[in-house]
């Protein structure tokens, strides 16, 4: 039996590390990269452009509150701080490094809708400008992040990620079967479970492959945790919408040039739905009551809501109330990007 998650440190021909998180009882059954090659896309594939714009969830639906990887990971850390992001809807600044992850994800999902023999590393290059032109355009407010003087190197920093891209994965060899999906649905219990999925594969067995781009490094120890509570999440997800149990789950670090790949066990996402379900049974208690308190840790360090914390001298707006058919506290595109 082990207890937490083991790395188990494998190297394939490329000489890249890959870790492997085995399940909490040590049941998961790793899944080298290579087990699923190429992965040309099944006969019922959708086309890549329907695949990338899945259809809308029904409008009662998608009011809902719903709980997502980002939303579960803020309660877990700090209660008042997913009220002021999730229910109070208080924006944060923007990032220099969420927005050039945000062009990154833009270039990925580009590159995938281009016919395979054309996804080469010069094709996916020029696909950077456009998008960085078009995160622009739909978000003015970012351009004082990336001043003129600064664009060049921006769009440099955001090109060598999509560079290092190539030294994991071959685009030329595979279709995916969806690219940036929201994904959702909904447990026996009724719990939500809503997210953004960059890219789901589906080899010619059937066997499934989730993968989530990170444009940062992989995750140390101590944010292990974390990544494996999203991998689970995804996997949760799969698992109750299709049926099947993903035969892999796979993160991308482009900084540092590394995958992280899980192999779920049905046995654990059961247990994992009833977490779950009672953190879900915590957020609605809370958000009955209103009492979400701050929870101190060295994360605050990293925290935009300081200014309004009692725990630093601030006071948080009064709670304007659980978004019953309103506003879902849920995350945005964005938002999972920058997770
Ligand atoms: S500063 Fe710390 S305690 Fe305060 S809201 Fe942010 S994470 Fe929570």
């Amino acid at each position: 039996m082990v207890n937490g998650p083991v790395r188990l440190a494998v190297m394939n021909l490329r000489s890249l590390l890959v870790f492997v998180l085995s399940s909490r009882l040590g049941t998961g059954v790793s899944v080298p990269p290579d087990s699923l090659p190429g992965m040309p896309a099944p006969v019922s594939t959708p086309p890549a452009d329907a695949a990338s714009d899945p259809a809308p969830a029904p409008a009662e639906t998608r009011r809902k509150p719903a709980l997502s990887p980002s939303r579960a990971t803020d309660f877990k850390q700090c209660p008042l701080k997913y009220r002021l992001r999730a229910i109070d809807r208080i924006p944060e600044p923007p990032s220099r490094h969420a927005v050039r992850g945000t062009v990154v994800h833009a270039v990925l999902e580009d590159l995938y809708g281009l016919p395979a023999a054309d996804r080469g590393p010069e094709r996916a290059a020029a696909l950077v400008e456009p998008a960085w032109a078009r995160v622009l355009a739909a978000q003015p407010e970012i351009a004082e992040l990336v001043p003129a003087d600064e664009l060049t190197s921006f769009l440099g920093e955001a090109g060598a990620l999509v560079e290092s891209y190539y030294q994991l994965e071959d685009p030329t060899r595979f279709e995916p079967e969806s690219r940036e999906a929201r994904v959702e649905v909904e447990l026996d219990d009724g719990v939500l479970l809503r997210g953004f999925v960059d890219r789901i594969d589906v080899a010619p067995t059937g066997e499934l492959r989730v993968v989530d781009y990170k444009t940062g490094r992989a995750p140390g120890l101590a944010q292990e945790t974390k990544a494996l509570f999203q991998l689970k999440f995804y996997a949760l997800v799969v698992l109750r919408t299709r049926g099947v149990l993903p035969a892999q789950l796979r993160l991308i670090y482009l900084a540092d040039r590394q995958i992280l790949t899980y192999a779920p066990d049905a046995e654990e996402l059961g247990r994992f739905e009833r977490t779950l379900s009672a953190l879900w049974s915590a957020v609605r208690e809370a958000g009955r009551t209103g009492e979400f308190p701050p929870s101190r840790s060295w994360l605050c360090g990293y925290c935009d809501y300081k200014p309004l914390c009692p725990e630093f001298g601030g006071t948080p707006p009064p709670y304007p109330g659980w978004p019953e058919g309103g506003e879902s506290p849920d995350e945005t595109l964005a938002e999972a990007i920058a997770d």
